[in-house]
Formats: C-alpha cells, sequence, structure tokens
C-alpha cells in the first residue's frame, strides 16, 4: 500500500494571508494564471496579489483560461511566463485554472516542448517549474492531484497529459464560495462526490488510501441536504465543501478517476457539459453496474452518504443534476469509443463487458 500527496496543503479561512510566507518562499517572479472574471470578484486574486506585493515578488496576471483549458492557451501563458522570466506559477480559480497553470509550469521549463504535444508520452519524466494552487470551487480538488485536464481542439481530444504535477504548495479557503451560484456549488460538490466514489469502486483501491473517500464521503452526506434544498448553500458550509473537494482529490491522486470521468469528456466536449454534472449523469449507473462485483463498498459507499440503496442515490443525483439528452448518433460513437478506453475500463473491479457500458450509456442519458 501506498499513499502519496507531496503538496504543502493548508485549510484555513484567510489562508493566503496566514500563509504568506509558505507563498513568498516558492519563487521570485510569479506568473498568475486565472479565468476570465471569478477570481477578481471573489477577492482570491487580490488576496494573492497583497501579498506578492508587500512580499516584493514580481508577478504578471494571465486571465485567460477558458473553462476545460486548452492546449493553445497553455502554450500561450507558457509563452507569456518565458518572457516574464518567471520561476513559479500559480493557478487561482477552478479546475480549468489550476490546470492551466500545471501545464504550463511544465511547458515553461521544456521549451522544445510544443503544446500540441502535452498528451504525448515523453520518453522520461519531465520537470515543471513550482506551481501554487488556491481553488475557488469545491469540486476538481485539482491543488492535491498530479493531474491536469487538457483539452486540444485540434484532434477533439480532452483528456489529462500524462505528466504528474503536485502542486507544491495549497491554499485552500472556503471564503471564495461566496461569489458562487448555486449550480456551480453543485455541480462541482458532484464532481467531488464522483471522485470518492471512483476511488473506492477501483482497482486502485486499498486499506490505506480508503481513509480519504471514506472520510470524505461522510462529510458529503453532511453537506447533501443543503445541496438538495432550493435555498443558498449556507456560508457556514463553504469550508467543509471545500475541503471535502480536498480530500475527493487526495482520493484521485492515489487510485485516479474510473469509467464515468472516461464517460464525461465527449459529453463537455461535444455538449459544453460541465465537468460535474457531465460525471454525475454517469455515476448511478457505474455503482450499480459495481455492485454485481463489489456490494460491500457500494453499501459503504451508500451508507456513508446515509442513503438507502442505490434507488435513493439515483433520485438524489437526478434532483441535483437534472437529466442529459443526446441524440442516438452520439451515444453510439461515444460508447463505441469507451468499449475501447482500457485505461478507464481496466480500472473496474472485477472488469466489466461491453454490455455493461452500454448499459451505464442507456441508463444515464435520455435518448432522443
Ligand atoms: P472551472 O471550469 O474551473 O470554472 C467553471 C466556471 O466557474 C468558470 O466560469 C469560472 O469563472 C467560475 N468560477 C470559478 N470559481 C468561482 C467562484 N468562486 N465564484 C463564481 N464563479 C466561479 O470549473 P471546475 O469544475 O472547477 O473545473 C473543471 C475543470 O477541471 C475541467 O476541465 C475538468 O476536467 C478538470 N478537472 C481536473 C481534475 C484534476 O485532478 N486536475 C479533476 C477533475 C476535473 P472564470 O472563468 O471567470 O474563472
Ligand atoms: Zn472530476
Amino acid at each position: 500500500m501506498r499513499f502519496y500527496v507531496p503538496t504543502d496543503i493548508y485549510v484555513e479561512k484567510n489562508c493566503v494571508k496566514k500563509h504568506a510566507k509558505d507563498l513568498l518562499a516558492i519563487g521570485k517572479r510569479a506568473l498568475i494564471m486565472t479565468g476570465h472574471t471569478s477570481a477578481k470578484l471573489n477577492g482570491s486574486l487580490s488576496d494573492v496579489t497583497e501579498i506578492l506585493n508587500a512580499g516584493g515578488i514580481a508577478y504578471q496576471i494571465f486571465d485567460q483560461v477558458e473553462e476545460n483549458p486548452s492546449t493553445d492557451t497553455v502554450g500561450k501563458a507558457a509563452q507569456t511566463a518565458r518572457e516574464f522570466n518567471t520561476d513559479f506559477i500559480i493557478g487561482i480559480g477552478g479546475g480549468s485554472a489550476i490546470d492551466a497553470a500545471k501545464a504550463a509550469a511544465l511547458l515553461l521549463v521544456n521549451p522544445d516542448v510544443n503544446a500540441d504535444d502535452l498528451h504525448k508520452t515523453q520518453p522520461c519524466a519531465l520537470n515543471h517549474a513550482p506551481v501554487v494552487a488556491v481553488p475557488t470551487t469545491c469540486g476538481t480538488g485539482s491543488e492535491a492531484t498530479p493531474v491536469a485536464i487538457i483539452t486540444n481542439h485540434k484532434i477533439n481530444l480532452k483528456k489529462s497529459i500524462p505528466h504528474r504535477i503536485f502542486p507544491t504548495l495549497a491554499l485552500v479557503d472556503g471564503k471564495y464560495l461566496a461569489s458562487a451560484k448555486k449550480k456551480l456549488i453543485v455541480n462541482t460538490a458532484v464532481d467531488a462526490l464522483a471522485h470518492m466514489v471512483e476511488s473506492i469502486l477501483n482497482v486502485h483501491s486499498d486499506m490505506l488510501n480508503r481513509m480519504c473517500p471514506e472520510y470524505g464521503l461522510k462529510l458529503w452526506g453532511q453537506c447533501k441536504e443543503a445541496l438538495l434544498a432550493d435555498s443558498p448553500v449556507d456560508s457556514s458550509l463553504y469550508e467543509k465543501l471545500m475541503y471535502t473537494s480536498t480530500i475527493a482529490g487526495m482520493s484521485i491522486a492515489q487510485t485516479s478517476t474510473a469509467v464515468p470521468h472516461g464517460m464525461s469528456y465527449d459529453l463537455t466536449l461535444s455538449k459544453g457539459t460541465p465537468h460535474g454534472a457531465a460525471v454525475g449523469y454517469f455515476l448511478a449507473a457505474y455503482v450499480e453496474v459495481c455492485q454485481k462485483k463489489v456490494p460491500a463498498d457500494v453499501e459503504k459507499i451508500l451508507s456513508l452518504l446515509g442513503l438507502n440503496g442505490i434507488d435513493e442515490f439515483t433520485e438524489m443525483l437526478r434532483k441535483l443534476i437534472g437529466t442529459c439528452t443526446i441524440t442516438r448518433e452520439l451515444k453510439d460513437k461515444f460508447a463505441a469509443a469507451m468499449k475501447a478506453n482500457r485505461s478507464k475500463l481496466d480500472l473496474v473491479p472485477g472488469g466489466i463487458i461491453p454490455e455493461d457500458v452500454e448499459y451505464i450509456y442507456d441508463k444515464s442519458l435520455v435518448v432522443e
């Protein structure tokens, strides 16, 4: 058994300010990567720049990271970082900004690697510049994973790049969720739920790495009524939602994600479905398929969440993210590709047959 998360993680109110020393020790010239607006509105960007200004660290802001960041954007950011003589990168935002920061940190110190080749395996492991992660959504846990999921539009591919890039430092503060719409909180919380479920229903799950998803699922269960309610999520839950997401990230850092994540990428690429919802549509049927092979694990997941059976789990997800309609043609295309996706199928405990893959698509999507 092995457990490995080399990131220095702090979870705290006013985390950036309280751990300014750690942030300032990472480097001398920073590229800050964010999405277009949210980091400016929720205070995370100004929290970071205030510390950098006071500490005499030079920085440049790259605020062009789009949702599901592309190889083009990451390449542009790396070029900006190089021109500014950057020695570390700070990703502030949801998984998109943090993943883009990781990929740019890799390109920065490997000028011979083209952004379009990010998905190609290299003959040996590549170095990367240090990354600091300041998450502002409660879903991806990217601050605690070595994964960067990047989209190459030229070849219509959304996938994790094969390089491991753990942030050096993660500063996790629930207060940034105050500006998030309920839908964003729900979608990203469903992503965190999927990370924990897929980490347990996974051939790489073991007694040591289960400590994260098992504890995290309990915490998630304590938030579920607030997520299901019509009213906004109470601010007293922001911190719990945020570190549940970090714990979920630590879970997949050990096992990787499984089939629902593998199925989600085509949906996001073709329909622009937000990541958390795209994963969530496939989650209940995946659990159902796994129940035949590992019934005790499924029972444990449901009981940690405080649910009585898979039907309640399915209904909860339907209430949270609704349904997804797709054409038969697209569904058949996605299912055919998934049946060949050994990197995800081989993670299913007890194996999975093509009929199960079809079943998950049929059960999860509304086919028009
Ligand atoms: P996201 O794509 O980073 O952000 C979604 C939207 O939320 C953006 O429009 C963003 O606005 C906005 N936003 C972010 N924080 C906000 C806040 N506090 N208040 C208001 N709006 C806010 O969403 P995400 O779900 O966190 O990340 C999804 C990406 O992460 C996908 O590409 C997914 O594949 C990847 N992912 C990575 C891992 C990993 O381990 N690395 C795991 C799972 C998923 P701005 O654009 O203005 O910032
Ligand atoms: Zn995810």
